[in-house]
């Protein structure tokens, strides 16, 4: 099967003034569709950096990146804001939501863009469905726990039926059986067939990943395949 992403000697550095930072030291990784993966690492390690480069949100210093066999750095930037806002959900830490919008809404908002759909209402209203929260439609964020408002960023990640699902330190905000809760969700939403790739630096969440891949100072140091 042809993978999903691959990446291939990707090296990162930050560019400071008169100093440059080196971060990734050449990652060479695949990820196959269907796979649900973590990504452990102590703070600093550069999880975030290598997140934030298979989001199509930062591009590497050096080396290969290709999505669906295509090479991401030969596309213009339209295209790939196009393949970020349809291929890729984002789950984050501290949830991102719109204060002032409602569950309904923040839900919908990544289908803004989307000429091709119809209904987004109704797409945002089916996203909040699987995740357990039909009751919670018209609450603004602040009117949800901690565990809820996660959710709701899930059925936003969702809500466009996206190829790749990236979450940094989904659980980093909630207690640890709200965490545990958050896991299974992702876990079924796995088995409904998305392909996730969960940041976290707690080695309970990566045993229950089907792949956990360790950094460390910037390199991959192991990867347990399923
Ligand atoms: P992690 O997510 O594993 O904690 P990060 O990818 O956030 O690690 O950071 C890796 C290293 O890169 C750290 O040393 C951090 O200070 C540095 N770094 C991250 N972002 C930037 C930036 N925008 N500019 C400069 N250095 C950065
Ligand atoms: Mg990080």
């Amino acid at each position: 099967m042809t993978p999903l992403v691959s990446l291939r000697r990707i090296q990162k550095s930050y560019q400071l003034p008169g100093l440059e930072v080196p971060v990734l030291h050449g990652i060479d990784l695949d990820f196959r569709p269907g796979e649900f993966t973590a990504l452990v690492g102590a703070s600093g390690s550069g999880k975030s950096t290598l997140m934030n480069i298979l989001g199509f949100l930062d591009r590497p210093t050096s080396g290969e990146h290709l999505f669906r066999g295509r090479d991401v750095s030969r596309l213009a930037d339209v295209e790939e804001s196009r393949i970020r806002n349809r291929e890729i959900g984002f789950v984050y830490q501290s949830f991102n939501l719109l204060p002032r919008a409602t569950a309904l809404e923040n839900v919908a908002l990544p289908l803004f863009y989307r000429e091709d759909i119809r209904d987004p209402q109704g797409l945002a209203a089916a996203a909040l469905e699987r995740v357990g929260l039909s009751n919670r439609t018209t609450h603004r964020p602040n009117e949800l726990s901690g565990g809820q408002r996660q959710r709701v960023a899930i059925a936003r990640a969702l809500v466009g039926n996206p190829s790749l699902i990236l979450a940094d330190e989904p659980t980093g905000a909630l207690d640890s059986r709200t965490g545990a809760e958050i896991l299974d969700l992702f876990r079924d939403i796995h088995r409904q067939g998305a392909t996730i790739l969960i940041v976290t630096h707690d080695r309970g969440i990566a045993s229950l990943c089907d792949r956990s891949i360790e950094m460390r100072d910037g390199s991959i140091v192991s990867d347990t395949l399923p």
